[in-house]
């Protein structure tokens, strides 16, 4: 909190709290200034975080005249709650910076370690997967997989990732068991199985058409997915 929002927030505690209201100048530029250290790496707002709301749930539960540290203390433990959820992977599509020919790893690295500071900072939600290891979802997770094909260790898989962002794609579809487009082909742009959806594209100089992938597949191939989804999964449960 920089100093603004920390007078912002000894306004509104005071409010709450009339015996913190200091009559003297000097003393409060001096409660000003320590709280303004004491929480200086502590945000106003977060993803998941408010300061305010902490402190208000804090002056309406204890008989005690907030201190700094019942702030802090909280937001430390948000912090630590919200590294242990995120997995650090991320979307490669998030990441266009991120060159896939560049062999030496050096811009994954750096974007994975920025990522992990947004979401230490609060400026960012932590990335989770569901672990789905039980019942018919984790049978079908496990069809899914091996229809994929997968002969690598994870861990190998995780560190090609980057270079591999569709089948990384399609990987993490698979393992969270959600719909995934390219398990259809798509009825928009005939796109078969297996293949993103694509775009034309006009060659310069030539009546020639192209195509090029897309990013995203077309919307009638995502509900055409989710309704495979939905099929594949009742057909699971009633195997
Ligand atoms: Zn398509």
């Amino acid at each position: 909190m920089n100093p603004r929002e920390v007078a912002a927030l000894i306004a509104y505690v005071v409010k709450l709290d009339p015996r913190l209201a200091l009559d003297d100048q000097a003393a409060a530029a001096e409660r000003l200034a320590q709280w303004c250290d004491l929480l200086s790496d502590v945000p106003a707002q977060a993803s998941g975080w408010d300061a305010a709301r902490v402190a208000r749930d804090y002056i309406a539960r204890n008989p005690y005249r907030i201190q700094p540290s019942d702030v802090s203390r909280p937001w430390h433990t948000h912090k630590a709650d919200v590294m242990g959820r995120h997995v650090g992977t991320f979307e490669p599509t998030a990441h266009p910076e991120i060159n896939p020919d560049d062999e030496t790893g050096n811009a994954f690295v750096a974007a994975l370690r920025a990522e992990r500071q947004a979401v230490a900072a609060g400026q960012q939600p932590p990335v989770t997967h569901r672990a789905i290891t039980s019942g018919p979802p984790a049978q079908q997770v496990e069809r899914r997989l091996a229809a994929l094909g997968s002969y690598m260790p994870p861990t190998v898989r995780q560190a090609l990732a980057e270079f591999r962002p569709q089948r990384a794609a399609r990987e993490r579809l698979a393992a969270a068991n959600l719909p995934d487009p390219l398990d259809v082909p798509c009825t928009w742009c005939k796109a078969p199985v297996g293949r993103p959806c694509r775009a034309p594209r006009m060659a310069p100089g030539s009546d020639a058409i192209g195509f090029r992938p897309m990013k995203a597949p077309h919307p009638t191939r995502v509900d055409d997915a989710a309704a495979y989804h939905t099929a594949a999964q009742e057909q699971e449960t009633a195997a």
